[in-house]
């Protein structure tokens, strides 16, 4: 019998969603607002805490260019972002007009690197043009290093673009990732944590900034009677439909981030023993991660098999597996744009591996992967 695929992160549905969908055709809400955008927006306001204000959006990628063009990024400018990261991260920069600067990994939490920051931001001044935006990603769910971020970001008055499409549920030091951003930005794509099939969000530090991102996003306009327009406008806006999705997986949210993190522990029990092997962790208790996806790195010096060995492996029985996010200063795309760095996320994309992470893989895929894993651990 041909078994099933088993994927990296799809869509785990609770069950509740489908209730606020039925609602919204009963009351004809089939529209970018409605009772579904509004609860959704306040349950992650909840959520959040810390007095934050959402803004429902059409993607995380949407959310991301209106930070920038909230934050006044426009032709000409420089924005520093995470290298090793999803090209959305980088992708509004040039929306804009504006010109990235890659910056590394540390090897800690993968994410941006406070030293090549600094190193970064004191070269462009001294090059005449100071950075207008810092974009750090909490990558696979693990939060970057909030903390020597925010001083660098407060020593030189940058102001930091969060963004958290992979960490919704993660938390540092007992705060939510999605809130240490000037402004941050959330996604649900189809592979995130919890979805609305497509949508994203823009989290903001009051509210006068959420109402203008959302002004932006439904097309700018101008308080009168006819359509009139100050400013370029967006049609950005979430669905009521995809919203009640949203409404239904926020139920879920929490027992979903136990079976991500369930499936971390499943890894590290699998690798205990295996030398070159390691997955990836939190660095102390100060971190936890959302494990969104659970990943490895592979020394093939130490065990005598790649990243590559254990892909094909996976693939041959039909279970999904992924190399980590290729830096964006490896990319065709952006190969003239100036990059702060050693090599560390270089390293990272070289030995590395993503693996099937979801919160519905069910004992019998567990099983499959750990038969496939454990192939290479017996030799
Ligand atoms: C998914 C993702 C995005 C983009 O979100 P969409 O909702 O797919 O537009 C941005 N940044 C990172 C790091 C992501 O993983």
């Amino acid at each position: 019998m041909a078994s099933e695929k088993i994927y990296l992160s799809s869509p785990h549905m609770g069950g509740t969603e489908q209730s606020f969908v039925n609602e919204a055709f009963k009351t004809n809400w089939i529209a970018p607002l409605g009772p579904n955008v509004t609860g959704f927006e306040t349950d992650l306001e909840q959520y959040l805490g810390n007095g934050n204000y959402v803004a429902a959006l059409s993607s995380g990628t949407a959310a991301l260019h209106l930070a920038l063009i909230l934050l006044g990024v426009g032709r000409g400018d420089e924005v520093i972002c995470q290298s090793m990261t999803f090209s959305a991260s980088a992708n509004p920069i040039v929306y804009q007009g504006a010109t990235p600067i890659f910056v590394d990994s540390e090897p800690d939490t993968w994410n941006i690197c406070p030293s090549h920051l600094e190193e970064a931001i004191k070269d462009r001044i001294s090059k005449g043009k100071k950075p207008k935006a810092i974009i750090a990603v909490h990558l696979y769910g693990m939060p970057y290093k909030v903390e020597e971020i925010r001083n660098i970001s407060d020593k030189y008055e940058i102001p930091i673009v969060e963004d958290s499409a992979e960490a919704l549920g993660s938390s540092y030091k007992n705060q939510k990732c999605g809130t240490f951003g000037d402004i941050s930005i959330l996604s649900f794509n189809g592979n995130k944590i919890i979805t609305t099939s497509g949508g994203g969000a823009l989290v903001a530090k009051n509210l006068q900034l959420k109402e203008k991102a959302v002004f932006l996003a439904t097309q700018a306009r101008d308080n009168a009677p006819h359509y009139q327009h100050s400013q370029i406008g967006y049609n950005y806006r979430l669905s009521n439909i995809s919203a009640g999705i949203g409404r239904g997986q926020m139920e879920v949210l929490d027992a979903h981030v136990e079976l991500r993190r369930q499936m971390n522990q499943f890894y590290q029990e699998i690798f205990r023993d295996t030398k070159g092997v390691t997955v990836f962790s939190e660095p102390s208790s100060a971190y936890f991660s959302n494990h969104w996806l659970s990943c490895i790195l592979i020394d093939e010096t130490h065990c005598g098999f790649s990243a590559e060995n254990v892909r094909f492996a996976l693939a041959e029985n039909n279970i999904e597996s992924r190399p980590l996010w290729k830096p964006m200063h490896l990319q065709p795309i952006f190969q003239n744009v100036p990059y702060y760095g050693s090599n560390i996320s270089e390293k990272l994309f070289e030995i590395g591996l993503c693996l099937p992470s979801g919160s519905n893989l069910n004992k019998q895929d567990k099983l499959k992967i750990n038969d496939v894993l454990m192939r290479f651990i017996d030799i």
